[in-house]
């Protein structure tokens, strides 16, 4: 059973495996025991008849294979409509799930995400309520609070597909609303403030964001120094919060904070902390290199009092609660890299073939094509490896080794593939008019946010048990 590296002593590590169990089983049995029949909005009716899923979730599992379906070996019509024949994870229902959302995908979002882009942010509350509407901000959520209570491989496939936005800034966006700031509260979380954030946030009615990283603590997220001080039933929130997406819009904050003067893993809680309270500054926009639809925030807290009830799970778990959501984060970071991936490439492939320099187009120079078959090997190793990790997860397993290597190679890949496929674009390729430029600047972020590479090879290596011990000598 694996533990957690950056969990030092032996407690803290058994209290990271049986969270990590307990939290895996709870969700399956709720994914299980939930009554699809009380969905009531329209569009997730819809999607329901789309799917034909049965009235109860009874033992709805993606390892089962019998529905299986056919993926094309070229690859691209991963997306469009709903294959024959067999697959590793995903079901007939799953690329219902998929064609469902690339129709959104195609109408309400890339048609205008050169004009977000230029902006320097997409309207959230617009985009969220049209795929909160047609249930796609509550794939693997119970039902009783709008979700559509399936398990984690469905939000694998929405994650994949929403890689066919024309940008990185909306896929990263809708996982931190699903995957990334959600899974704790869904979790550990009591009803009555899954009623108040989660419910809201899976309609699309609410922008949720994360607040982890600070200025002087990334990679190092024990360091944090943001404290929230019981004093009578309320918390008193105090410090900052760097980095953090959707931070200008967002309407509540999933915020780590310091609750006691503890050792620094167990001294941690997870909190909702709405966020048009008293005391919470937004202090800037943060000027970046990519993801330039994505509004990035730096924001501080001074005195912003919130009621004891906004405590995510156990107080002191915060940190742990926290790794456990980095996996989900992780994975759907890896997913929604695929697709993108893959366009840049079909993209390049048709700039070659029809641009020619000597004569020929430049797809046929061995050099062009060789390279792009290498790419695209790499791609499916790296979905195969992701696919793993989601079938393990699903049924319950500790998958921190496996989906530290997706998201390790999901970075390194990131950058491989969008810098040789801009090579053979030539003077377009350093252009802003060209999808692979902006994948080129978007994409690069996989190798530092939600944990850098070095920091996933940490991991990996503490899995092996190759890591130097503390103190330890020759
Ligand atoms: C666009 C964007 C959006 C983000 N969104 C959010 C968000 O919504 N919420 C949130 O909480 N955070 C968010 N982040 C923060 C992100 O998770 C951090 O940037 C990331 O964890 C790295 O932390 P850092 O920037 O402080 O880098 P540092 O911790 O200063 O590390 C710098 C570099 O040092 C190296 N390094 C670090 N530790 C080690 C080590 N042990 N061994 C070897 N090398 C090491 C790595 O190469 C790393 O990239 C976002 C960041 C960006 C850029």
């Amino acid at each position: 059973m694996a533990s957690h590296p950056e969990l030092t002593d032996d407690f803290t590590q058994q209290l990271y495996r049986d969270v990590k169990l307990s939290g895996a089983c709870a969700g399956r049995a709720l994914a299980r025991n939930t009554a699809l029949s009380r969905i009531s909005l329209f569009g997730r009716k819809e999607l329901m008849k789309l799917l034909k899923l049965p009235p109860r979730l009874a033992g709805l599992s993606t390892a089962g294979f019998p529905e299986s379906c056919w993926l094309s070996p070229n690859g691209r019509p991963y997306s469009s409509g709903v294959p024959s024949g067999d697959h590793l994870l995903y079901t007939a229902r799953h690329f219902a799930l998929r064609a469902s959302l690339g129709k959104i995908i195609d109408k309400e979002i890339n048609p205008f995400v050169d004009k977000w882009e230029e902006e320097g942010q997409f309207p959230a509350h617009q985009v969220f309520k049209t795929l909160g509407k047609a249930g796609f901000l509550g794939i693997d959520k119970p039902t009783e609070y709008g979700g559509l209570g399936l398990d984690f491989s469905y939000s694998a496939a929405v994650a994949e597909e929403l890689g066919r936005c024309r940008c990185g800034s909306i896929p990263m966006a809708v996982g931190m609303q699903t995957n990334m700031t959600t899974p704790s509260l869904t979790r550990f979380g009591s009803d009555e403030l899954k009623k108040e954030f989660l419910a809201p946030t899976i309609a699309g009615d609410f922008v949720a964001c994360l607040g982890v990283s600070e200025t002087g603590a990334g990679s190092d997220a024990a360091s944090i120094k943001t404290t929230a001080v019981r004093k009578d039933d309320d918390y008193v929130i105090n410090g900052g919060k760097m980095w953090v997406t959707s931070g200008f819009q967002a309407d509540w904050m999933c915020l780590l904070a310091n609750t006691n003067d503890g050792p620094p893993h167990k001294n941690k809680s997870l909190l909702c902390l709405p966020m048009k309270l008293p005391g919470v500054h937004i202090a800037k926009k943060i000027n970046k290199l990519g993801m330039r639809s994505s509004d990035t925030a730096e924001i501080f807290f001074e005195d912003v009092r919130i009621p004891r009830k906004y405590l995510i799970g156990e107080e002191g778990m915060g940190f742990i609660y926290q790794m456990l959501q980095f996996q989900e984060e992780r994975m759907w970071g890896v997913a929604t890299s695929l697709v993108c991936l893959e366009r840049v490439m079909e993209e390049t492939i048709d700039y070659t073939s029809q641009r020619k320099a000597f004569d020929k187009p430049l797809l046929h120079n061995q050099a062009v094509h060789f390279r792009l078959a290498e790419l695209a090997t790499e791609v499916e190793l790296l979905r195969a490896l992701l696919y793993e990790a989601v079938g393990l997860y699903i049924r319950g397993n500790d998958v921190t080794k496996l989906v530290s290597m997706a998201k390790l190679k999901a970075g390194r890949l990131s950058r491989e593939l969008p810098d040789s496929c801009l090579q053979f674009w030539g003077g377009m390729g350093y252009t802003n008019e060209v999808l692979v430029s902006r994948m080129y600047r978007d994409l690069r972020l996989l190798s530092i946010g939600g944990g850098a590479d070095e920091i996933m090879l940490n991991i990996i290596c503490k899995h092996m048990d190759i890591l130097p011990k503390k103190n330890q000598k020759g």
